[in-house]
């Protein structure tokens, strides 16, 4: 039996993370956390209250504010709270994910969530997906991954699942909206999304999610 260790994924929005990183826990037997959902928990939260987008203000606010994440490693179901309300439905709406974009850019929300993604990874063998697990989160995460799939493969998929969920979207602006996100991820002064040095770049054009979670087991197996 392999013993504590930590898979980081990091890519670009749509790349798939979530969905491998799902299938790589159920299959390894460990833990699942979703680090994105933790952002737009965050932008939920600035969005009710209409923070502004500054970041000594938003420090002084973040003082009030607990985020915390139950994980289920039976089921690799993950559940968010925000000050103690489930919000792991609300968070998937559209407009959030705008909100967890532009106050992840801020310092002071990064380091708000630093400690949280940090006990979890140190607690249990785990996978974490995100932006900047490989080179902030966890630079000595034991495997890192860099998924990443061409904007208009990453849109569709978006869109689709979107749809799927019942919302009424438009695809010319779900793309347009990965390439800002993608646009402010990887322009960011804090963590900003790139690729570890020594993280294995996969890109998912041409893969399914099976396809891409057989390549990192073999990784992980050895
Ligand atoms: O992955 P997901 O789309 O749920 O993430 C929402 C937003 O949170 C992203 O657009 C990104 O800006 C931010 N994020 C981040 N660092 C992470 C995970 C997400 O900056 N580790």
């Amino acid at each position: 039996m392999k013993g504590h260790y930590n898979i980081a994924i990091d890519g670009p929005s749509g790349a798939g993370k979530s969905t491998i990183a799902k299938m790589l826990a159920e299959k390894l037997g460990i833990m699942y956390l979703d680090t994105g959902a933790l952002y737009r928990a965050i932008g939920l939260k600035a969005y009710r209250d209409g923070w502004p987008e500054d970041d000594k203000t938003v420090a002084e606010l973040l003082r009030g504010v607990s985020v915390t994440v139950d994980c289920d490693p039976a089921t690799g179901r993950q559940r968010v709270y925000l000050d103690g309300e489930d919000v792991s439905e609300q968070i998937r709406q559209d407009f959030v994910s705008g909100y967890g974009s532009r106050f992840s850019a801020l310092p002071s929300v990064r380091a708000a969530l630093l400690g949280l993604q940090r006990s979890i990874a140190a607690g249990h063998s785990s996978v974490l997906d995100g932006r900047d697990i490989g080179t902030h989160v966890l630079p000595d995460a034991k495997y890192k991954i860099f998924l990443t799939a061409s904007v208009d493969i990453r849109a569709r998929r978006r869109y689709n699942e979107l749809v799927q969920k019942g919302q009424n979207v438009v695809f010319e602006k779900v793309r347009a909206d990965i390439e800002e996100r993608d646009r402010r991820d990887s322009t960011r002064e804090t963590a900003p999304l790139r690729k570890a040095e020594d993280a294995v770049e996969i890109n998912s054009d041409e893969l399914s999610p099976e396809e891409v979670a057989e390549k990192i087991i073999r990784i992980v197996n050895g």
